[in-house]
C-alpha cells in the first residue's frame, strides 16, 4: 500500500505535516506576487518572464554541472539567454536525458533536507525523478490557490476531495470510504469504492457535510454526478475543480449540468513545468507566471515545453513534457487576462481499470511504485476480471519483481480479479504518440456525450 493507513489515523499528523510543507514561508509571498501577475499586461509579463529566466539561466550555469558542459559545448554563455526567444539557442531536455544525467542536473549547493523528491513511475517510459525545492513546493501551491479563487474559493469553503488516493483499503467493503482531513478541512473520499452498492452511503455523507466545492479526477466527479442523476437528486456545488486527467467537452458539460456549476479544469504534471487553468469564461489559459512555455507544433497540435522560473535545485529548462495542445483560434478571451489560451489539452489517457466489484481504477502509478527492474509498464485490459500488466523488463527483473508486481495491482485493485504479468519487447504508444500508462479494450463510459453513454459499471 502507497499509505501506512494506521500512522494517518493518529490525530491526521500526515495531513498537518503535508499542510506545513505546502504553505511553507514564502506562500503568502508567492500568492501576493502571482495576484499581481495575473493583471499584468503583455509587456510586463514578458519582462517578468525575462527578468526571471535569467536569473535562472544564471544559476544553472553557476551550480548545476550538465548546463555548464552543455553551455561550453555550445560556446554560450549564459548572457546569450536574455529573453525567451533566445532559447532556441539550447537543445531540448526529454525524460531521457533526465533519466541518464539525474546527478548532474541537481544543484550540489542549493539541496537540502527540505527539498523533496518527485518521481514520475515506471509507466510513462522510463521512470524519472525530479528534485523540488521547498520554495518551488510553496511557488506550487500558491498557483494552485490562485485557480482555486478564480473558481470562488478564498479559503474556507467545505469540500470534498475524489482523486486518485486510497483513502481507505481496497479490501473494505462497508463504509466509511472516507476520512476527514483536519488541515485543509476536507473530507477526503475515496474514488475507487465509490459505484451503484456504495453510492447511497456516499450520498448520506455528502447531504450531511454540504460541501460547496468538490475537487475531482474528471471521471471521478463524472461518475458522482451520473448517479446524482439517476437517483434524480439535485445538489449545487458552488464550483467543481477537477486536474489529472483528460476533460472531454461532453463530460464537463454533464457535471456542469448536474451540479449547476462551472468545472474549472487544471492542467499539470510532476515536472512542473508548466500549468495551464480555466478562467471564469471556460478558456484555458497557459499560467504564463508560473513557467516559460513554449508551443512546438506536432502535426495538427502542440507539444508543451516548459522552462522552470522557480526551482533553482534542479531547473529544467526546455524540458519537452509530451503532452499535447490544441490551438485556440480566438486567441484571447474577454476574462481580461493576457495569458495565451489554448483550446484543449489531450494530455494524458483517461482509461480506467474496472475491477469485478465495479471500481474504477485510474491511477496505475501505485502498482510500479518501488518495483525494480521496470523499465516500462502498462495495465491492459480486455475482460473485466483480468488485469494483464504489460512490462519492458531490464535484464535483472526476478519472479521477485514479478510478485511484487501482483501483490501491489491486487492491493490497489480487486481481491477477486486474476492479475498476469506478460513480458514484452515493446509497448506500442497511441497513434498520437504518447505512451498511455492504462489500456482499456472495455466499453469505457466517460468520452462520448452523455446521452449514448453505456450503462453504468
Ligand atoms: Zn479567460
Amino acid at each position: 500500500m502507497p499509505l501506512d493507513l494506521d500512522q494517518r489515523k493518529l490525530f491526521g499528523l500526515e495531513y498537518w505535516v503535508k499542510h506545513w510543507y505546502r504553505y511553507g514561508l514564502c506562500f503568502d509571498r508567492y500568492s501576493r506576487l502571482l495576484q499581481q501577475t495575473a493583471a499584468f499586461s503583455p509587456q510586463a509579463l514578458q519582462a517578468f518572464q525575462n527578468q526571471h529566466l535569467k536569473r535562472m539561466v544564471g544559476a544553472a550555469y553557476r551550480d548545476i554541472p550538465y548546463y555548464r558542459d552543455l553551455f561550453s559545448d555550445l560556446k554560450l554563455k549564459p548572457e546569450a539567454i536574455q529573453t525567451a526567444a533566445d532559447l532556441t539557442k539550447l537543445p531540448y531536455l526529454t525524460k531521457e536525458l533526465v533519466v541518464a544525467n539525474f546527478d548532474k542536473l541537481v544543484s550540489v549547493k542549493k539541496r537540502n533536507f527540505l527539498c523533496k523528491v518527485a518521481k514520475t513511475s515506471g509507466t510513462t517510459g522510463s521512470p524519472a525523478q525530479f528534485i523540488r525545492s521547498f520554495n518551488s513546493i510553496n511557488f506550487e501551491n500558491a498557483a494552485v490557490w490562485r485557480q482555486w479563487k478564480t473558481g470562488g474559493d478564498q479559503g474556507g469553503k467545505r469540500r470534498i476531495t475524489l482523486r486518485g488516493e486510497v483513502v481507505v483499503p481496497m479490501s473494505q467493503s462497508k463504509p466509511p470510504f472516507w476520512r476527514f482531513n483536519p488541515a485543509n478541512q476536507e473530507l477526503l473520499m475515496c474514488g475507487f469504492h465509490l459505484n451503484e452498492n456504495t453510492f447511497e452511503a456516499y450520498l448520506q455523507k455528502i447531504m450531511a457535510f454540504q460541501p460547496q466545492i468538490l475537487s475531482s479526477y474528471p471521471s471521478n466527479a463524472y461518475a458522482l454526478a451520473k448517479y446524482f442523476r439517476q437517483h434524480k437528486i439535485s445538489y449545487r456545488f458552488d464550483a467543481v475543480f477537477t486536474s489529472s486527467e483528460t476533460l472531454s467537452p461532453g463530460v464537463r458539460q454533464f457535471i456542469e449540468e448536474t451540479f449547476q456549476t462551472r468545472v474549472y479544469d487544471w492542467y499539470g504534471q510532476a515536472e512542473r513545468v508548466a500549468a495551464i487553468g480555466h478562467c471564469p469564461k471556460g478558456t484555458y489559459h497557459i499560467q504564463e507566471d508560473y513557467s516559460l512555455v513554449e508551443l512546438s507544433p506536432m502535426g495538427q497540435n502542440f507539444e508543451i515545453v516548459g522552462t522552470h522560473l522557480f526551482n533553482e535545485v534542479m531547473p529544467l529548462i526546455r524540458y519537452k513534457t509530451g503532452d499535447l495542445v490544441k490551438a485556440n483560434p480566438e486567441q484571447s478571451c474577454d476574462c481580461g487576462s493576457h495569458f495565451r489560451t489554448v483550446a484543449s489539452i489531450d494530455g494524458r489517457s483517461c482509461d480506467y481499470i474496472l475491477t469485478p466489484e465495479g471500481y474504477r481504477i485510474s491511477a496505475a502509478n501505485h502498482i510500479f511504485h518501488g518495483v525494480e527492474n521496470v523499465l516500462e509498464g502498462q495495465l491492459y485490459q480486455d475482460n473485466r476480471d483480468c488485469l494483464i500488466i504489460k512490462v519492458v523488463a531490464a535484464s535483472g527483473f526476478t519472479e521477485h519483481d514479478r510478485a511484487e508486481l501482483i501483490r501491489n495491482a491486487r492491493e490497489n485493485t480487486s481481491e477477486r480479479m486474476k492479475i498476469v504479468v506478460e513480458e514484452v519487447d515493446h509497448i506500442r504508444r497511441a497513434p498520437n504518440g504518447k505512451f498511455q500508462s492504462i489500456v482499456s479494450r472495455l466499453p469505457l463510459d466517460h468520452n462520448g456525450p452523455p446521452e449514448t453513454l453505456a450503462s453504468p459499471a
